[in-house]
């Protein structure tokens, strides 16, 4: 750690120190107020620091410095795909006919641009075996939430008013009934059985007349494939519900197994995940939704249509649910995606999807001998250990996650999936070298060895990072939101 880390400040104002200087002004000066109306012109200098650019530089650069990323480190968190970012989607992105087009131009002259979305829409619809895809939709919940308004306009549309319930398997992430619930439908919870899939006896329980539709992420958040699939799609069809995949996570089976063929309606993907958008902290993301033929009616409007040698945005879709983003979804991270799956090509897919699996075989298999492993099968593209034996010493999941700190690497997800104890979720990704997930590994057992040695170091943990560890209650509820000078 570099000693500006540590010494970090914010108060670097000094009165009349300025960042720039400019020659006198020799030109007679404007007269805001006669351009502004009363009451927009400030009357008072604004409080802004007085700082060199230098100061501001450094400044700024020992924040950042202060993050993890991928750019700056293994960033195992499970679920979440944290894969490397290639900074060819950066150069594309940052061409003048895209970063500088406005969403408001004429639509004759950002032929380019709907070219680009169209063809990014075909590519989805042959990855995902669907029949129509929009890419309006900012995120993965986002994606689930329009997913779900086009089932209930679907069963509206046929008259089936009484479609009220979405099943969710217990393994589920939790923007799936969080969407359903937005999406005013009732969540119903159907269980997992001991080998970690959703239990067919409990979802013919549950399945009904009420059912609007199933929410399935396969493979799902325990890293495990739903081997019944076929089955599981007939019991829910076969009560007249709908089949909605989240494919938040399709690194698992891109280019090898596709939710349209495997009977869904909908599937939502995560571009910020699979196809390399950067994404935590918030950046923009993408969440395209494709659907099956009979949910086309539905999709949100406008769509991008091609008339002869002409892209159109096509507005005139009586049954569409409406706009559900401003202009057309985050332009940016579908130009990334869409460089990432050109560049990539076929086989480089099919790559991704084998790379990320033997990953996770792997490094699943030399932690076994040192963590529980609730589900003793091959997993995909992740897999979950349970911090149960380390608890029994007297150290939690969350030390464990905390040590990892002290090695410089972000933890794992942890205490998600709910239904294992301790649980510690990691997803390597293809991205990562042979060497990265030995290293990582080995410091997994160092801290195992540690938890029976000295359980204390990793109960105190971490040791090494500028801010220790939180008062996470405190944190929760009396957060202080904004900088408050000392
Ligand atoms: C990340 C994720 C989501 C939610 O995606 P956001 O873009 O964060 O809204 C949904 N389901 C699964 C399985 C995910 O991993």
């Amino acid at each position: 750690m570099h000693n500006q880390d540590q010494a970090l400040i914010f108060e670097l104002s000094t009165p009349g120190r300025i960042g720039y200087s400019l020659p006198e002004m020799d030109v007679p000066e404007l007269d805001l107020s006669a351009l502004l109306p009363d009451g927009y012109l400030r009357t008072e200098e604004p409080e802004l620091p007085e700082v060199s650019e230098l100061d501001i530089m450094r400044h700024y650069t020992a924040l950042s410095r202060r993050n993890h990323g991928v750019d700056s480190g293994f960033y195992p968190l499970g679920s979440c795909t944290m894969k490397y970012n290639p900074k060819i989607n950066e150069n594309v992105a940052r061409f003048n006919g895209f970063a500088h087009v406005h969403p408001l131009q004429d639509e004759s002259s950002v032929q380019g641009a709907l070219e680009l979305l169209y063809d990014l829409q075909e590519h989805l619809i042959e990855i995902t075996g669907m029949d129509e895809v929009t890419l309006q939709p900012a995120a993965g919940a986002h994606g689930e939430w329009t997913g779900l308004m086009m089932i209930r306009a679907y069963h509206e549309a046929n008259g089936d008013m009484n479609r009220t319930k979405v099943i969710v398997p217990d393994s589920a992430h939790g923007t799936n009934p969080a969407s359903a619930s937005i999406a005013g439908f009732e969540t119903i919870t159907v269980k997992s059985n001991e080998h970690g899939l959703v239990d067919l006896e409990d979802l013919r329980r549950v399945v009904g007349e009420d059912t609007a539709a199933l929410m399935l992420t396969n493979p799902n958040t325990l890293g495990l494939f739903e081997e019944n699939i076929l089955e599981l799609a007939e019991i829910v069809h076969g009560a007249g519900g709908k089949l909605y995949y989240d494919g938040a996570n399709l690194n698992a089976v891109l280019s090898k197994a596709r939710p349209g063929d495997m009977g869904f309606d909908v599937v939502h993907l995560n571009l910020h995940k699979t196809f390399t958008g950067p994404h935590g902290g918030g950046g923009p993301g993408s969440g395209p939704v494709g659907v099956k033929v009979d949910l086309i009616p539905f999709l949100p409007k406008p769509i991008i249509a091609k008339r002869g040698e002409e892209f159109v945005l096509d507005y005139d879709r009586p049954q569409s649910i409406g706009r559900v983003k401003p202009f057309y979804g985050n332009f940016g991270i579908n130009v990334r995606a869409y460089t990432y799956i050109r560049s990539m090509g076929p086989d480089g897919l099919k790559a991704v999807t084998e790379y990320a699996v033997l990953n996770a075989n792997y490094m699943m298999r030399r932690l076994a001998e040192y963590y529980e492993l609730p589900f003793d099968r091959h997993c995909k593209h992740e897999f979950v250990l349970s911090g149960r034996r380390q608890k029994k010493l007297g150290v939690r999941t969350l030390d464990i996650a905390k040590r990892l700190l002290d090695f410089g690497y972000h933890p794992p997800t942890i205490y998600f999936p709910l239904n294992v104890e301790e649980c510690i979720m990691i997803e390597p990704t293809e991205t990562e070298s042979k060497e990265t997930l030995d290293s990582f590994v080995d410091i997994m057992i160092q801290i195992a060895k540690e938890v029976e040695e000295n359980p204390e170091i990793v109960q105190e943990a971490p040791h090494t990072t500028v801010v220790g560890r939180m008062d996470e209650t405190k944190a929760a509820r009396k957060p202080v939101l904004k900088y408050q000078q000392a």
